[in-house]
């Protein structure tokens, strides 16, 4: 049964290329933070290990493990499945470690609606602007501009779920962005009060949008 001592469930999401990944790791550098490491049919990027940065699998692995019920989450998203496993992420959260989640709205939509019996604080991320945005995809190592066209149509679409979150971070500098979610984390934790306008969030989401 979840106590007192448990961990938190931290959810990063954001539209592709808003800085989130780098952010996750940046947390889990923090004592007692850990990343949920997710399974995915994408193929790996040259810069990524199995085991620690996706268990890289098969469809035919993932479905086993949707059969299995073995998913906390689970989701399509660009033409690939992505999901969360149950199991490690309720290990550590028993032993009092804090999860942090880099998953999408559609997981994170998931992990509210089942409601487990752990606190949950979700953050949503978004860049400074369309511009920022677009160079930052177009770095990657994809190199296909058209790629990063296609995710520029699907973050049109992704920043509508800003809504769905508890807080919306922008991610004009990756050092205030990182203590702006941490001193939210511990306002949470604390009760604490919250240096959060949700006025400045709306003005900034209907820029990113118009
Ligand atoms: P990428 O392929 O760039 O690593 O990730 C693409 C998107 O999938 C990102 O928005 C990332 O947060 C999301 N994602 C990664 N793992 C999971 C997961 O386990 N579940 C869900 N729902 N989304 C995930």
């Amino acid at each position: 049964m979840p106590s007192e001592n448990d961990g938190l469930m931290i959810v990063l999401s954001s539209p592709s290329g808003a800085g989130k990944t780098t952010l996750v790791k940046m947390l889990s550098k923090i004592d007692n933070y850990e990343i949920s490491i997710s399974h995915t049919t994408r193929q790996p990027r040259h810069n990524e290990k199995n085991n620690k940065d996706y268990f890289f699998v098969n469809k035919d692995e993932f479905k086993r493990l949707i059969n299995n019920q073995e998913f906390l989450e689970y989701a399509k998203v660009f033409n690939n499945y992505y999901g969360t496993t149950r199991t490690p992420v309720i290990d550590r959260l028993n032993k009092g470690k804090n999860v942090l989640f880099d998953i999408d709205w559609q997981g994170a939509d998931q992990i509210k609606n089942i409601n487990l019996d752990y606190k949950l604080v979700t953050f949503f991320i978004l860049p400074p602007s369309k511009k920022v945005l677009f160079e930052r995809l177009s770095n990657r190592d994809m190199k296909d501009k058209l790629i990063a066209e296609e995710r520029m149509k699907q973050f049109g679409r992704d920043v509508l779920h800003w809504i769905n979150y508890d807080y919306v971070v922008v991610n004009d500098n990756l050092e205030n962005c990182y203590s702006k979610i941490t001193n939210l984390i511990n306002a949470e934790t604390s009760n604490g009060s919250k240096d959060y306008d949700l006025e400045y969030i709306r003005n900034h989401v209907e820029k990113l949008t118009s």
